[in-house]
């Protein structure tokens, strides 16, 4: 046990030196991968639950370390947002996916995530235009998926970033809604485009009639409120009649297609090639 600065007890455990030395290791990794373009992107279809028409692809991280194997995003974007890495990391995911957009035939729509840390440099918006005019994507085209506990960080930057960014003609997703803690007050606030419900809601759906009153409530508010709305983590058929019988025509989820290298939807992007 150490005394620290102020008054707070600060405990050292083998355990915790373990940890954060793993840390460091896949930080220094993770930096490497980037110089050297070991990342990879994926793409999730966003479709039409009517017509299972794919509208959209949400891009996601991929990274397979040599040593470490294939490491999840969920491991590794925190460290990547503690270690200020994830500024860089954001960017190349930006540029690459409008970049990859942008070369597709078919003018369908481009997902990309924003971390809470990048959601807080005022340069923002200028990488954003930077990477679309590099690009030529029309900026129609590009949904940013921010969360709202991003946004909450510090509201007043967030605000002035999200609108200087959407003057740009880009589109603002609002990710994971209805599991941060201020919802609504987030969405009267902020210039959002759609609602993304989060997949925690739509894993319960069936049988459990919280969650199914949560999801239509969200469905209902998005209508008034003039938004669009996508269900995430949609599986079975019954969780995709649900929300088809409750008016959320957007889905996106292993049922209808998994996060794959864009290889693997080139007979979409591209109508014309043979699949
Ligand atoms: P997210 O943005 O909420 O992305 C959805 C996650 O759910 C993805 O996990 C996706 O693979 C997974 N998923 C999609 N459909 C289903 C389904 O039907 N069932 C289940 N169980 N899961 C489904 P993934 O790719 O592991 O990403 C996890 C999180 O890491 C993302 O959550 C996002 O917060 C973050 N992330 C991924 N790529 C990026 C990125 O490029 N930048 C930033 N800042 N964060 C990223
Ligand atoms: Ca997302
Ligand atoms: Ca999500
Ligand atoms: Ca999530």
């Amino acid at each position: 046990v150490k005394q620290s600065g102020g008054n707070d007890v600060v405990f050292y455990s083998s355990e915790m030196d373990e940890e954060y030395r793993f840390k460091r290791q896949l930080a220094s990794n993770l930096r490497v991968a980037l110089e050297n373009e070991q990342l990879e992107l994926y793409y999730q279809p966003q479709c039409h639950a009517d017509d299972k028409e794919i509208q959209s692809f949400e891009a996601l991280l991929r990274w397979k370390d040599a040593e470490l194997g294939q490491v999840p995003p969920g491991r590794f974007i925190p460290i990547a947002e503690e270690t200020g890495l994830i500024i860089p990391l954001g960017e190349w995911v930006l540029r690459t996916a409008c970049f990859e957009a942008a070369g597709w035939d078919k003018p369908l729509g481009i997902g990309v995530n924003l971390s809470a840390v990048q959601l807080q440099k005022h340069e923002l918006p200028e990488v954003v235009a930077a990477i679309l005019e590099e690009s030529g994507l029309d900026p129609k085209r590009l949904e940013l998926e921010v969360t709202e506990t991003a946004l909450i960080h510090n509201p007043a930057r967030s605000m002035k970033i999200l609108s200087d960014i959407k003057k740009l003609g880009v589109r603002i997703a609002m990710d994971d809604f209805g599991t941060g803690y201020s919802s609504l007050a987030t969405l009267q606030n902020f210039p959002v485009d759609r609602i993304k419900i989060d997949q925690s809601f739509v894993t319960k759906l069936v049988g459990n009639a919280q969650a199914g009153a949560i999801v239509r409530a969200v469905i209902n508010l998005s209508r008034d409120l003039a938004l669009d709305v996508i269900a995430e983590g949609v599986e079975t058929d019954e969780q995709a009649n649900f929300l088809t019988d409750h008016d959320c025509r957007a889905v996106q989820g292993y049922m209808f297609g998994h996060p794959r290298p864009i290889s693997d939807y080139a007979h979409i992007v591209h109508p014309q090639t043979p699949a």
